[in-house]
């Protein structure tokens, strides 16, 4: 009977890998701001975020994202909580042609996780709906976007 003690040392997945570092939720999501134009696969819409599912793009509403809000990238502790409040999270990426690679641009989170990272970082509640206001109202115009509603032909599968 040869069998391999269990050491801990060779996560098998890259899920069991970032629980291994610490990173004790699922992965986050990556959400995609296409550069080019786009189609949804779900609903024939677009928008300026999409989410590749089993290869094939879905728009916010589609990949039931669109109560999230979009926090730049920027202040990395704020960031950190947020994520850590949010029960659903998305990390948000841009391709940058000149470097060949995928940019990270900010995270979409809950709004009630970004408050409380807010107040958390010592931000008075109204100075905290400021700070997030552009970045709330941003996203809510983008997503406002998609204005044809589907056809009723086409179906989700
Ligand atoms: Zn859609």
């Amino acid at each position: 009977m040869s069998k391999e003690p269990i050491t801990g040392r060779q996560p098998r997945s890259r899920l069991d890998r970032r629980v291994a570092a610490g990173q004790a939720k699922a992965p986050d999501l990556v959400v995609i701001e296409p550069l080019n134009q786009w189609t949804c696969a779900g609903c024939s819409g677009s928008g300026s975020l999409l989410l590749m599912e089993n290869g094939e793009p879905l728009c916010t509403a589609c990949a039931d994202l669109d109560h999230l809000v979009f926090l730049p990238a920027g202040d990395a502790a704020l960031s950190r909580r947020a994520r850590k409040a949010s029960r659903l999270a998305a990390v948000v990426v841009r391709f940058s042609r000149s470097r060949k690679r995928y940019e990270r641009q900010g995270i979409l989170v809950e709004e009630a996780a970004l408050q409380q990272a807010l107040l958390m970082a010592g931000v008075p509640r109204p100075a905290a709906r400021e700070q997030v206001r552009p970045a709330i109202e941003r996203v809510l115009a983008a997503w406002a976007a998609p204005a044809e509603t589907p056809g009723r032909g086409r179906s989700t599968r």
